[in-house]
């Protein structure tokens, strides 16, 4: 039969409504775009496949086309996948799949074809977003290349959890924040308005993500009395602690969903079992200027009413010695969390919130950036530690620290920094004269050491908070253990 006679047969099988005859007729005289309309028409999608495989890039790129629209229509992604592949249009398929919110093959995909990667990870972005997937979302924008939208994320993220009382996750995502505005900061030493704008946003959410993480222990404290009980001492101890470490961070700063009145309770509280009877009462002062729920207001005035009959004092083993000027800290001080005599700020374990015997100090500028960690690794010498003579190396828990037993508590107090021959190693005499020439706690300056003292510290004493990855010149900072018979771990 000629192609005409079976062209004019399969029109006659379609108007009477004989679609298969109709498509097949079509097939064989290789009308294949009308055939494949007949198919497409009645959904018939493995037969389009059929004809898709007959078909080639070169002759049929508008029959092949026709096949990927009636595959998308239906909604069958492999099809239209196979007909893209077919065209060899890799533009195309990574639209498909984005189309079809086929992630895991798209981000396959640009790894093959990376030049594509900016187009997947916007919309990826945006349906983790749809899709309450914000953690996964904040990563997806910044690959796409939008800090600004993960940023958004983040705080909404950051307002979301401190609403809802999450006030862990709130920790973690204002410490994100934090380290998000860092990472925008072009120049650290030399901020243009733009850098110290973002420096100062680092600094609020970095004070805000530590205020959250110990608001938590006192939140708990209330709101989940159980938790404690079950947990005893120890949690009590973090809580009192944490109450601490808030009522000298937190000042007169207002931030949303912390309640001044669980601080100044938990303080109380719990001041009073561990005997801390000055920060109890300062508490239950405060606690009187802050409205109080009338079924709290008894009970806090009867406990105020007790502690008065206790000693106007704090149970010295809860009193922060500072580990740089040896200073005893009152329990409280309102204008934040160091040392009131040298400025020292105390630095506290975020798990329980214990001071930490950690005395920081700087390189001085002379000493390149690279040079310092090498410096510090390098064991010091038989006479390293001591200034005027060779001794041997020190063992750890001579650094003139005296562990004293009080009960059961117990308590680390410096009586002098030397080392086994009674003399001071170099880095305690370059901190008491860098002490001599403080004039107020204002003035507080990290201690600047220089290459001799640096070699003679032991790189296991020393910690370094370094968040250059985040902000290439940022300044790390360095710290030393002073008491090296408490281990740290970070
Ligand atoms: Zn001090």
């Amino acid at each position: 039969m000629s192609e005409d006679l079976l062209l004019s047969q399969a029109q006659h099988e379609e108007d009477n409504g004989n679609w298969k005859e109709a498509a097949n007729l079509y097939t064989k005289c290789k009308h294949f775009k009308e055939a494949i309309d007949v198919y497409g028409k009645k959904g018939v999608l493995d037969s389009i496949l059929n004809i898709l495989k007959i078909l080639n890039k070169e002759q049929h790129t508008e029959e092949i086309n026709l096949c990927i629209k009636y595959f998308k229509e239906m909604n069958h992604h492999s099809y239209a996948k196979q007909a893209i592949l077919k065209l060899g249009d890799i533009k195309s398929l990574v639209g498909l799949h984005i189309e079809f919110h086929q992630w895991g093959e798209a981000l396959q995909q640009i790894k093959t074809t990376p030049q594509f990667a900016d187009r997947v990870y916007l919309p990826y972005a945006d349906w983790l977003a749809d899709n309450d997937k914000f953690d996964q979302a904040q990563e997806a924008y910044k690959k796409a290349k939008k800090p600004e939208l993960a940023l958004r994320i983040v705080e909404f993220l950051t307002k979301n959890s401190v609403i809802e009382k999450r006030f862990r996750d709130a920790a973690k995502y204002f410490f994100i924040l934090a380290c998000e505005y860092l990472r925008l900061v072009k120049d650290s030493e030399n901020p243009d308005k733009e850098d110290a704008k973002n420096l100062k946003k680092y600094e609020e959410n970095s004070t805000k993500a530590e205020i959250y993480h110990a608001y938590n222990y006192v939140h708990r404290l209330i709101e989940d009395p159980y938790h404690s009980m079950v947990h005893g001492a120890l949690i009590n101890e973090t809580i009192f602690n944490a109450s601490r470490f808030l009522v000298n961070s937190i000042g007169s700063l207002s931030l949303p969903g912390i309640n001044k009145v669980y601080i100044y309770y938990a303080l109380s509280l719990l001041g009073s079992k561990f005997e801390a009877y000055r920060a109890a009462r300062y508490g239950y002062e405060k606690l009187q200027t802050l409205k109080i729920s009338p079924e709290w207001q008894e009970e806090i005035d009867l406990a105020s009413l007790k502690v008065r009959c206790k000693p106007f004092s704090d149970k010295e083993s809860h009193q922060p010695v500072c580990n740089r000027c040896m200073n005893i800290n009152s329990i409280i001080n309102q204008n934040g969390d160091y040392c009131t005599a040298c400025g020292h700020p105390f630095v506290r374990n975020f798990i329980g919130f214990d001071t930490l015997p950690l005395v920081e100090f700087t390189p001085e500028n002379r000493i390149p950036k690279a040079k310092v960690i090498d410096l510090l690794k390098e064991e010091p010498d038989d006479d390293g530690r001591s200034m005027n003579k060779p001794s041997p190396k020190k063992q750890p828990s001579a650094d003139g620290w005296k562990e004293d037993i009080y009960g059961e508590e117990q308590m680390l107090r410096f009586d002098q920094p030397t080392n086994d021959d009674g003399e001071n190693d170099m880095f305690t005499i370059r901190m008491l004269e860098w002490l001599e020439t403080q004039i107020t706690a204002d003035s507080y300056r990290p201690i600047e050491v220089d290459e001799q003292i640096l070699k003679s510290l032991r790189y296991s004493e020393i910690f370094v908070v370094d968040l250059t990855h985040v902000c290439p010149n940022y300044p790390i900072r360095y710290f030393r253990n002073v008491i090296p018979d408490v281990s740290i771990g970070l």
